[in-house]
């Protein structure tokens, strides 16, 4: 195999000349946890992670970043756990894919070959969908919806605000990574603002009328944050069409807004390599047969994660996990000769709203025609809870935090 370069120290691993290549591309929470499946599930198998970040900075919590209540340290993972399995870590992007030819091309211009391909790469975020939204509008108006250095900026940002000052979160509409995790940022940010600068406002411009547990949300806003959250949603002119980063002007087709911090989030997409594969359709994001995850436009290529049309599951971190997952052991059991089971997909989010008040929402997937389907034995935190339950679910988040990145990187 080709590509040595970037790569992780190769372990003493005893590979059968025949064994079969599988290649995963992209090192998040879907990849990696495939990677290190497949390893366990068949131990023969010559397994390639392909991931250009030596560190992966992850999304889930780093809202809590932003409001000072964690350290950026504690979202970021190393490789060196996957490698020491036996997984092949090439620390390179991989800049195409020709299915026909089962090949991936590395940035450095080096090919891998392989059997079958997970592709796990996550979202892009489409810079054409909002008017005057690009990577350079990005550093004046943060998204922060990849965890890293945006994460660091509207922090920042947050914190050099005047009292007095207004945050403006500007939400896409689905599909979108992470639906709840906007409005967990809006209530994160008013703890930060109730406590340092009170007389400061989040407006949350947002472009769907309805949202992931919005009781929920709601009813916690006015326990904690009084009239501290404006949210202007779809019906009311909240969908926003232009930005003009120069003066940090958000235009909607009912008026125009200028925060003093922006955080615009806009519309995204598969991460753009599943594009150059031919594994994307028009919608942006991979058609794929969810029994299996292979992809329905390229063949040997599954699609897990963000990237994937899964329909009813969302395009979480414990998502792509069981995603990873599953098709770690479909993937195997396939180039066994072997009919794989359907998968039944399980995931749990959380959402810390302040420190100490969480609530969650549990779910259960199956195939169901082309896209996952919600079935029996899942369900959302009650409305009515005391206290203390809610503090039991902020902890309970650190907990399934702990295990999902042990799960993940080792
Ligand atoms: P990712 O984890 O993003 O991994 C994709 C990887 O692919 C990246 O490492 C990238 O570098 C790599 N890649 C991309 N292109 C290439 C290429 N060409 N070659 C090689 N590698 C490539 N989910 C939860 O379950 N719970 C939460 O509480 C939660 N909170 C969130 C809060 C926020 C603010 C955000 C933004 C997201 C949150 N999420 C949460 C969602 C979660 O982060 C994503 O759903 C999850 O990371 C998806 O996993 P993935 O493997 O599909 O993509």
């Amino acid at each position: 195999m080709a590509a040595t370069t970037g790569t992780l120290a190769l372990p003493h691993v005893a590979r059968a000349q025949s064994a079969a290549r599988v290649v995963v591309v992209g090192g998040g929470f879907g990849g990696a946890s495939c990677a290190r499946a497949l390893r366990k599930v068949s131990p023969k198998l010559d397994v390639t992670l392909i991931e250009p970040n030596a560190t992966f900075t992850s999304c889930p919590l780093s809202n809590e970043v932003i409001a000072g209540l964690r350290d950026i340290a504690a979202q970021q993972f190393t490789y060196e756990k996957i490698a020491a399995e036996g997984v092949r870590v090439i620390a390179q992007a991989a800049s195409a894919i020709d299915p026909q030819a089962r090949k991936v091309t590395l940035a450095d211009g080096s090919a891998i070959a392989y059997d079958r391909l997970v592709l796990s790469s996550g979202i892009d975020l489409d810079f054409k969908a909002v008017q005057g939204y690009d990577e350079a509008a990005a550093e004046e108006m943060p998204h922060a919806y990849k965890a890293g250095a945006q994460t660091l900026l509207l922090k920042r940002q947050i914190e050099a605000m005047d009292d007095g000052g207004v945050v403006a979160i500007v939400v896409p509409a689905n599909p979108m990574r992470c639906p709840p995790a906007p409005y967990e940022r809006a209530s994160l940010i008013a703890h930060y603002l109730k406590a340092n600068k009170p007389r400061s406002k989040v407006l949350i411009l947002d472009a769907k009328d309805e949202f992931s547990q919005q009781r929920l949300f709601e009813r916690a806003w006015s326990e904690l944050y009084g009239g501290l959250i404006e949210r202007i949603p779809l019906s009311q002119g909240g969908r926003v069409t232009e930005v003009n980063p120069t003066d940090r002007t958000i235009i909607t087709e009912f008026g125009n807004y200028n925060p003093d911090v922006a955080n615009v989030i806009p519309p995204h997409k598969a991460g753009s390599i599943a594009a150059l594969a031919g594994a994307t359709d028009h919608t942006g994001w991979c058609p794929i047969d969810p029994a299996t995850f292979a992809s329905k436009l390229v063949p040997d290529i599954h699609v897990i994660g963000d990237a994937c049309l899964g329909g009813g599951i969302p395009k979480s971190a414990a998502a792509a996990q069981a995603q990873g997952k599953a098709c770690a052991t479909i993937v195997a059991a396939q180039l066994a000769g072997k009919t794989p089971e359907s998968p039944t997909l399980t995931g749990v989010c959380y959402n810390i709203v302040s420190p100490g008040y969480g609530f969650s929402l549990a779910g259960v997937y199956q195939p169901k025609g082309d896209i996952f389907g919600e079935v029996e034995g899942g369900g959302t935190s009650p409305l009515d809870a005391p206290r203390e339950t809610r503090a039991k679910e902020a902890e309970a988040a650190t907990t399934w935090y702990k295990k999902l990145t042990v799960d993940a990187f080792g």
